[in-house]
């Protein structure tokens, strides 16, 4: 491809309101432009890069059986309001009307539709397993369309939904798909991590997503410095067993802490360490006010506790529910001598506290000396605390770190949460009528794009991988109105051609200096630049990743292209 022919608008300034690397790359480099917030076009180079990876996922998803198929973007609101997501799904759902006013929506995901399709097809558990999949436009009216194509309101996802008539088999398709997954990252060259993820309402017995691991990345991610495991903060267990004190039991012993509320406030008021310290919330969990105890030095996570009471929603009380329910301040609540009937559930870690401080429900006064099962009753204790850094990983192998993610897949067992709504069923053995057993498996296609170029640049611009970049080779003539340099780069792109290479060929009138800049910022793996060595037949090579930089003869360009690029 000549440079002079094709669309690559590069710019030399960075835009003011590209936040993240890869945006102003992709923007700098010519790769994409925003149309409107969160809503972008992809020019030839990206593109280019969308279709290898879109090219990667096809040739995994077709390895384990999935069918490609393409279903409309345009979906009827009828399908949404069979499941309940017409008026669950809320703002992120781009709705209109046609003509005749009837409700439609911009699809934000397929389940509806694919059910839908499924169930007027497929009548019998001969035909299951099946798979399909579909790579699309998605549309969500995203709350904070940010980063580039990494939060976008229009954004190309591959998305996968299997059918099935046991949950044996769906089980056998999601470990197929967290195969497969693993290896499209992989191919992708992308550093990311499987991670073990909150299955929300749908419940069921696990959810993995994948995620890029980089600085700007929304996800916090707990994992092991020596084992594979890894698991959304929010999720990853802590132990349940603590070391316990064999300090003897003392008395209770009420005091004044005037002004202190705090955890940190009242431990060094106390002199004491957080660990000591018992720190006492009160939930509202499905509208039952609930008292929740983990040590001073831990936080709830609300994902653990409300899946640990298998509640629909769990938020923190009002400071006007506490009032009415202990006539004390958020600063001052304790287990200790708490209204009959309220319920106290307790982190694993509450129970090795010896001679610990609480809150008195009273202001401005806590206890010291406390000792729970002695002191106050806990109805339950169980995992409730976000795991910190420095813990042991929960599979006992290796210490856990933190690191930040970008989700790039994430993969779901459905179970029968679409086809019971939906009454999706077939006919079983026995000719008995049962709901498909689904799962559904989502990779951001164009959010990979980005995540690529969040991992893979340095202050000059992209650096491709091979399998991935636009083009092979970048093929920039210095001056044009050379003639040695211009017949040999014409010869070079000619020959380079022959041996199907894609060729870039910077052929442009333009000044040295603005062509290596616009190369490196592009960051093809290869750059061959015919200058003022053409004469000797001498050309200067540089590669994208490495930064060195060669002179070959160009007899010997071919061979020594085949060797860069593994195919000798
Ligand atoms: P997120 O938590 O980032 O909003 P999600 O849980 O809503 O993601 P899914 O519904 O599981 O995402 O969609 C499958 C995949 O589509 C995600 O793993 C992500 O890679 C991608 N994706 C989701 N929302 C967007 C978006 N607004 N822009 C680009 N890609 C997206
Ligand atoms: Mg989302």
């Amino acid at each position: 491809m000549k440079q002079s022919n094709t669309f690559i608008p590069t710019m030399r300034e960075t835009p003011s309101d590209a936040d993240v690397i890869s945006h102003q790359l992709l923007l700098r480099a010519g790769f994409i432009r925003q149309s409107t917030s969160g809503v972008y076009a992809y020019l030839p180079l990206g593109l280019k890069v969308l279709k290898k990876i879109e090219s990667i996922i096809r040739e995994e998803m077709d390895k384990i059986n999935g069918v490609e198929i393409l279903m409309p973007a345009l979906q009827q609101a009828e399908l949404w309001k069979e499941t309940g997501r017409w008026s669950n799904y809320g703002a992120e759902l781009f709705r209109l009307k046609d003509r005749h006013d009837r409700d439609f929506a911009l699809g934000a995901t397929h389940e509806e539709v694919i059910t839908s399709l499924v169930r007027n097809e497929v009548k019998s558990y001969k035909k299951l397993p099946l798979t399909l999949y579909q790579i699309q436009t998605k549309f969500r009216d995203e709350q904070r369309p940010r980063f580039g194509l990494l939060r976008g309101r229009e954004f190309i996802m591959k998305d996968a939904y299997s059918f099935h008539a046991t949950e044996e088999s769906l089980e056998q398709t999601y470990e197929d798909m967290l195969n497969a997954y693993t290896t499209i990252f992989t191919r992708l060259g992308l550093d990311f991590r499987v991670v073990i993820a909150d299955a929300g309402s749908i419940g069921g017995s696990g959810t993995h997503e994948f995620m890029a691991l980089s600085p700007i990345g929304e996800d916090t991610i707990a994992y092991s410095d020596t084992s594979s495991y890894a698991a959304n903060i929010e999720m990853a267990e802590t132990s349940s067993e603590y070391e316990k004190s064999t300090e003897e039991l003392k008395e209770m012993d009420k005091i004044a802490t005037p002004s202190q509320r705090t955890i940190d406030e009242v431990a060094s008021f106390l002199n004491e360490d957080a660990d000591k310290l018992i720190k006492t919330l009160i939930f509202n969990i499905d509208d039952e006010l609930v008292v929740v105890l983990v040590r001073g030095d831990h936080d709830i996570s609300d994902i653990k506790l409300k899946n640990t009471l298998d509640a629909k929603s769990v938020e923190l009380a009002t400071e006007d529910d506490i009032t009415k329910l202990l006539s004390c301040e958020v600063g001052s609540i304790g287990p200790v001598k708490l209204p009959i009937g309220l319920k106290v559930i307790a982190d694993h870690a509450i129970a090795s506290i010896v001679n610990g401080v609480c809150g008195a429900n009273e202001d401005g006064y806590h206890i010291a000396n406390v000792n729970p099962d002695r002191d106050f009753a806990i109805d339950k204790y169980a995992d409730l605390r976000f795991i910190r850094e420095g813990d042991v990983s929960p599979d006992g192998e290796g210490e856990i770190k933190f690191a930040k993610g970008i989700e790039v897949g994430h993969i779901f067992k459905l179970h029968t949460t679409y086809s019971k709504p939906m009454n999706a069923t077939f006919l079983d053995e026995n000719g008995k009528a049962k709901p498909f057993i689904m799962g559904c498996y989502g990779i951001g296609v164009s959010r990979i794009l980005a995540a690529l170029a969040e991992q893979f640049h340095d202050e000059n611009g992209l650096k491709w991988p091979k399998n991935l970049a636009p083009h092979d080779v970048h093929l920039v003539l210095v001056n044009s109105k050379d003639e040695d340099q211009q017949s040999l780069a014409d010869e070079l792109y000619t020959i380079l051609k022959s041996y199907r290479y894609d060729v870039l060929y910077d052929d442009r009138q333009e000044r040295p200096g603005v062509k290596f800049i616009d190369s490196d910022l592009i960051g093809l793996p290869i750059r061959i630049t015919v200058g003022k060595r053409a004469s000797e037949g001498i050309i200067e090579v540089k590669f994208r990743h490495s930064g060195e930089s060669m002179e070959w003869q160009k007899e010997e360009l071919t061979e020594k292209l085949q060797a860069f690029f593994g195919l000798s």
